[in-house]
């Protein structure tokens, strides 16, 4: 109601034609402007993808020109692919001083740095892309993310999922739990430390790397998306085993990082039009992924002669039990972790409740 009152035709005719009413005023002075006319804002969005990176990279790209639509071109964001401005881990920093307004990525890039991000991406074993939405949007997930940010002057918004991953390529069978053993794999975050509980070697190998290694078996085997960008990558090539589920991240949540500052100085109709593109980008994103990956599936088990299969159970339930270890190591040595697993955990049991009821069977006896 307050908010029709201000903006009245000839309030509006005012602000747009002369520069005497620059700003509609809120009455709640804390919102500050609802909307500035006079002023463009240019940001900057650097993303820890490669450049135009397939669905995510493209995703961003989407978002800036819907932002740019929504705005009436009061809003101009420059997508970076990594490297292009910075280099593609520095986001994190880059947005917390402030050098640039905005970073897409996934939350456990900054685990060096704040060691309970990545129950904000993805925990073996944890919560699907439906269940961690639930968790982020509904269940409180939010407010826990936005209070481990706080302190580094930045503003965490869920901006899409990959969905369940692979759990990826091999150039041998994994018949058994003894076949980790040993096993070299190009494998990042918390499924490493598990990998090298269960006896294998986990190695870090940059994206563009990973091809070659695994030709030249410097590497056994590694992870990397889902069957549209495994296929792009042409892993089919260099590898005969291609299994899953993606145990390591059956769901990683990625994320927009802005300028808790920045954000909170825009008039309020931009703030919300930048929260609103996050959730269509990311939307967009998982029914890119989900789409994409159905496509590409289909074509690696027809054009190819790789086996696709799945983990023994053997396999998975003994990477479950090295799960619970590694976390409960993290939990008992960093505080904000133990009080972000537990709030974690216990949306997850809870969830699942329901999800064994809907999802699981709709999945088994319906689909
Ligand atoms: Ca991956």
């Amino acid at each position: 109601m307050k908010r029709r009152n201000f903006l009245t035709k000839s309030a509006l005719a005012a602000a747009g034609a002369t520069s005497i009413a620059s700003c509609v005023k809120s009455e709640e002075k804390s919102q500050g402007p609802y909307i500035n006319f006079n002023n463009t804002y240019r940001w900057k969005m650097t993303t820890t993808w490669p450049p135009n990176f397939p669905v995510v990279g493209e995703g961003c790209q989407l978002m800036a020109d819907w932002v740019k639509k929504m705005s009436g071109g009061r809003m101009e964001i420059t997508v970076y692919g990594g490297g292009e401005l910075i280099p593609a881990l520095e986001g994190f920093d880059a947005v917390s001083n402030g050098a640039v307004e905005m970073n897409h990525g996934a939350a456990y890039y900054w685990t060096g740095k704040i060691p309970a991000s990545p129950f904000f991406a993805a925990v073996p074993f944890g919560m699907n892309a439906q269940q961690m939405s639930a968790w982020i949007i509904s269940g409180g997930g939010d407010k826990l993310w936005e209070e481990l940010y706080e302190p580094f002057n930045i503003h965490p918004f869920l901006c899409g999922n990959t969905g369940v991953q692979m759990a990826g390529w091999f150039k041998k069978a994994i018949e058994t739990v003894d076949d980790l053993k040993g096993l070299k794999m190009r494998i990042p975050g918390l499924g490493a430390k598990v990998l090298e509980k269960a006896g294998g070697t986990p190695v870090l190998v940059s994206g563009g790397e990973i091809y070659t290694n695994l030709e030249r078996g410097v590497i056994d085997a590694t992870e990397w998306i889902g069957p549209y960008h495994d296929y792009l990558m042409g892993f089919y090539n260099v590898a005969n085993y291609y299994y899953y589920p993606g145990w390591h991240e059956p769901g990683p949540a990625l994320e927009m990082l802005v300028n808790k500052e920045k954000l909170e100085s825009l008039p309020t109709d931009l703030q919300e039009i930048i929260r609103t593109a996050c959730y269509r980008t990311g939307r967009w994103m998982g029914a890119e992924f989900d789409a994409r990956n159905g496509q590409y599936l289909k074509k690696i088990i027809d054009e190819t002669d790789v086996t696709v299969t799945q983990f023994p159970d053997e396999v998975l339930e003994r990477l479950k039990v090295h799960t619970k270890e590694a976390i409960i190591e993290i939990t008992e040595s960093d505080p904000a972790s133990k009080k972000v697993f537990e709030a974690f955990d216990k949306f997850k049991k809870n969830v699942g409740g329901w999800m064994d009821v809907s999802e699981r069977v709709f999945y088994d006896k319906i689909m």
